[in-house]
């Protein structure tokens, strides 16, 4: 199901706000700009279109020179799919935003990374809770624990009730 996060409302009293935004969180992005613009506030907003985010790394740079010359005061808005919003908001933070300088929601169906405990592989965009890793075919139940180096959740094996392979 396509439920998107609650809406953000603007962050009071920002010199300038950024938005970063992609095809889902666009319609968010637009609306608070027009608040942004109603109000008289200094803003950018940056569409990422569908290529650069299947090739997040190519837009790391630009992004990345583009955020550390932000000036003290901007608040920043990463308002896309739920896969782009985690690698997006690492780079926000390596660029010096700290959590109370942005706001991340996530829209779409939330896929998650699933690393393999047994072959330590990345599994793509798992929606289920229980998943056989593409690489090594174990059964691997999807666990809470979110790996930021990874950008995957642990997935442990699960142990069956006789010998395995
Ligand atoms: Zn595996």
């Amino acid at each position: 199901m396509d439920i998107p996060q609650k809406v953000p409302t603007l962050e009071a009293n920002k010199r300038k706000y950024l938005f970063i935004t992609d095809e889902l969180g666009s319609s968010t992005a637009f609306s608070l700009s027009r608040s942004c613009a109603a109000e008289d506030i200094p803003f950018e907003l940056h569409y990422l279109s569908h290529e650069n985010c299947q090739n997040l790394n190519s837009l790391k740079k630009s992004l990345e020179e583009n955020l550390c010359k932000q000036r003290m005061g901007t608040y920043l808005y990463i308002l896309t799919s739920w896969d782009t919003l985690e690698p997006l908001s690492q780079l926000a933070e390596k660029s010096g935003f700290s959590a109370s300088e942005m706001a991340k929601v996530g829209f779409g169906e939330k896929k998650k990374n699933v690393y393999c405990s047994c072959c330590q592989q990345l599994n793509k965009h798992i929606t289920e809770s229980v998943i056989a890793c593409v690489y090594c075919g174990h059964e691997l139940h999807v666990s809470e624990h979110y790996s930021r180096r990874l950008n995957a959740y642990l997935g442990s094996v699960v142990i069956k009730g006789k010998g395995s392979r």
